[in-house]
Parts: structure tokens; C-alpha cells; sequence
């Protein structure tokens, strides 16, 4: 496991640790419809559990969504070299950090994998070449996120992994790929955030911003209500601070993955969009 992955709670601060008894919510009746795609800032670990503003929008967020056949996760937890695909009939719930309460890592979250849908997934990439994986699982890029929307998990889920020997231009040209999954009911969701730099966080104030967070993730929002999503491929060019907001790209792919599957008539949503100690942007995206 990369280090950067590895999350610590004092790294993130644990700001009361109020568990939530999720409601099962009523999922909607099966459609073919045109799925939408998320882009999801997941943020603290610890939002799986806590009921908070962020939760409780995964929560609405899943009970009006079209009730999707299978749900695609590209999470910024997991990094590999070439990309892979989650081919487990039952995948593990995995909990890559560490410090966070026990009632984190009881967490389990055993939906089920979709060994077709995988397989399905490999023929479509076949220029990219996807490695079915039976090992990984879900990691909290995916479970933080999915437990509040989907509480009762019983949709299948697979996990894309990020290809760390691709650029970010190349991340999206695949993406661009699994558009035909949307007309499949397939929910493609990426897991990340816009600006994520553990290593500036700011204690004293959990719902700041620095100046350079709001300027890049300002600059990334005009730019997706431009719909030039080409230019956020180069993100280093989008403002200085860039580099501050984005000191590694694992948490920044996954937003690529989205917009890189808009259409120009999807309708965009944005949602929590919020700081979160000085250099955490939740900022996230509904796109169709
Ligand atoms: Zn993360």
C-alpha cells in the first residue's frame, strides 16, 4: 500500500465521532434510463458513520437517483500499475487507515461484486488492457461514500483502478470509453477530491479554506461550467496554486473520469461544495 494512502485519523481530525443508524431508504424500480455520473468528494473517512451534512446529501442523493443496476467505482485509493478491474463475486470491504475508531473499521459493507459486468468492462477497454483483479475489494474511497447512499448494499459494485503510469489526459481518453455504460444502467461514480493536501491541514478551523484551495478549486468549477474538460486535464496550468491544491493526482483522477463522460446535454449539478480544514475541498458533481 502507498504511503499517501494510508490515512490516519490525525490527519484528518475527528470531529465527533456521532454514529448514525442509516435508514434503509426505498430504492426506486430498476431503469434503463441514461444513468448519471458522479464526481464525489469523500473527505474524512469518518463521514461513513457520522450523520452530517455530507452524509445526509450521499443519503438524498441516493434515494432519488435512478435505481442503478450496478454501480462503477473509480476511487483515488487505489493505484496500480496498469489499470485493473474488480472481478470477485463478493468483494471485501477494506479499511486503508489507520487511528480512526473502532466503530470505523467494523464497518462492513457486502455488496456484491459483478464478475460480468467485469468482464464486460475488459472487452470495452481492450486497447487499454484491464487486469481482472480478485484480491482488492472495496476500499473507503468507494464504502465512506456508497454506505450512506446505498445503506441496504445490495447493487453490485466494481472498482476501475487509476493506472499510475497514465497521464491525465490518458485518464480521460479511457474514461471517455465507458460512456456506453450510462445507456446500461451502470451509476459510474469517481471518488476523490478537487483539492486534497493532508500534509497543510488546518486544525484550528475545520470548515476553512486557504487561499489557494478556493482559488484552484474556484478555477476548476468555472472551468467545468464552461464544460472545457479538456482543460482540466492540465491542471497545472490552471492557477498557481495547483500544485498546493494537488500535490499528488490520485485524488484528483477520479473527477476526470466524470467529466470526461458528460454529454453536452447533461444538465451539471454542484453539491458540498465546501472547505474542509484549510486544504480539503467536498466539492462534488452530479453530471445528467
Ligand atoms: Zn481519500
Amino acid at each position: 500500500m502507498k504511503r499517501r494512502h494510508f490515512i490516519h485519523a490525525s490527519s484528518l481530525g475527528i470531529m465527533g465521532a456521532s454514529l448514525t443508524s442509516l435508514r434503509n431508504l426505498a430504492s426506486g424500480p430498476i431503469s434503463s434510463e441514461r444513468m448519471p455520473v458522479l464526481f464525489i468528494g469523500h473527505g474524512n473517512p469518518m463521514n461513513a458513520i457520522e450523520h452530517n451534512k455530507y452524509s445526509e446529501s450521499w443519503q438524498k442523493m441516493g434515494a432519488n437517483l435512478p435505481r442503478p443496476k450496478a454501480i462503477l467505482c473509480i476511487s483515488a485509493h487505489w493505484e496500480t500499475p496498469g489499470t485493473k478491474v474488480t472481478a470477485m463475486p463478493k468483494p471485501q470491504t477494506i479499511h486503508d487507515f489507520g487511528g480512526f475508531p473502532k466503530a470505523l473499521f467494523d464497518v462492513e459493507y457486502p455488496a456484491p461484486g459483478n464478475p460480468e459486468l467485469a468482464e464486460e468492462l475488459g472487452k470495452m477497454l481492450h486497447q487499454t488492457g484491464v487486469e481482472k483483479d480478485y484480491e482488492w475489494g472495496l476500499d473507503h474511497g468507494a464504502w465512506s461514500v456508497l454506505k450512506p447512499m446505498f445503506p441496504l448494499a445490495d447493487i453490485p459494485i466494481i472498482q476501475l483502478s487509476l493506472d499510475i503510469h497514465k497521464s491525465p489526459r490518458e485518464h480521460a481518453e479511457l474514461a471517455k470509453e465507458l460512456g456506453e455504460l450510462r445507456k446500461r444502467g451502470v451509476l459510474i461514480l469517481g471518488s476523490g477530491n478537487i483539492v486534497h493536501n493532508l500534509g497543510r491541514i488546518n486544525w484550528q478551523a475545520p470548515n476553512s479554506a486557504y487561499d489557494w484551495a478556493t482559488e484552484f478549486n474556484n478555477k476548476v468549477k468555472s472551468t467545468i461550467v464552461n464544460r472545457d474538460f479538456d482543460l482540466l486535464c492540465d491542471y497545472k496550468s490552471l492557477a498557481a496554486s495547483a500544485m498546493l491544491a494537488v500535490p499528488s493526482t490520485e485524488h484528483y483522477l477520479p473527477l476526470l473520469y466524470a467529466t470526461a463522460l458528460a454529454n453536452e446535454n447533461d444538465r451539471i449539478d454542484f453539491f458540498n461544495d465546501e472547505p474542509v480544514m484549510g486544504s480539503l475541498t467536498m466539492t462534488s458533481l452530479k453530471i445528467g
